[in-house]
């Protein structure tokens, strides 16, 4: 289940105007500075593929990105972008949750979680709106490389994932699946591949 073409097709704001071609999709989103980017290009075995200018307006688009000729990786606007106005980061949301509610090819969000810090409360927020309404989710704990450092409460990557699975299991029926991933080495990334084969095959 390898990358073997990939290709940047277009920046939509609304939903209506997302591709209409039906390929499945699976979206990324995460907190700013997740590492959104890396883990993009690491799926795709590309650098520069993905958008990776970090100012507000490059990046507060739906991106789709067609892989294989046959399904899209979509990243989203980032959240907790601390210096775009109140107003920008509300509008984001609005759309995105639009997205979300709305687009009928989307097979699952691929929600990521920085596995080097302790949970987030604005993670935690964004993963129960998720499961209250019952968006399909796949938990990727990003920077799984990481060892522990004093300044992140001295947790190793597998404590804090283990950790953040318990804060949100009364969000979900059933908890989601989870990944975990680096795009410094690279774990996690053909496991992701496969997840993505078996769900578009479901
Ligand atoms: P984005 O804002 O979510 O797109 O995040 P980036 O991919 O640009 O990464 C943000 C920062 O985290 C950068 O300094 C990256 O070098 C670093 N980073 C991203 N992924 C990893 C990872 O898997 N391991 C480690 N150790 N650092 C990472």
């Amino acid at each position: 289940a390898q990358v073997v073409q990939a290709e940047f097709i277009k920046s939509s704001v609304r939903t209506e105007d997302c591709p209409s071609d039906g390929l499945p999709e699976f979206a990324l989103v995460g907190r700013s500075n997740v590492g959104k980017s890396s883990l993009l290009n690491s799926l795709v075995r590309r650098k520069k593929l993905a958008l990776t200018s970090k100012k507000p307006g490059k990046t507060q688009c739906i991106n789709h990105f067609k892989v294989n000729d046959s399904w899209y990786l979509v990243d989203l606007p980032g959240y907790g972008y601390a210096s775009a106005p109140q107003e920008l980061r509300t509008d984001w949301n609005k759309f995105t949750k639009d997205y979300f509610l709305n687009r009928s090819t989307l097979v699952s969000v691929f929600l990521l979680i920085d596995a080097s810090i302790p949970a987030k409360k604005i993670d935690l927020e964004y993963a129960s709106w998720l499961g209250q309404n019952q968006v399909p989710m796949t938990l990727i704990f990003t920077k799984c490389d990481k060892r522990k450092k004093k300044r992140n409460g001295g947790k190793r990557p597998e404590e804090n994932v283990n950790e953040f699975q318990e804060l949100i299991r009364g969000f979900f029926e059933t908890a989601p699946p989870w990944i975990m991933t680096s795009g410094v080495t690279n774990q996690g990334r053909d496991e992701m591949l496969l997840h993505m084969a078996q769900l578009r095959n479901y």
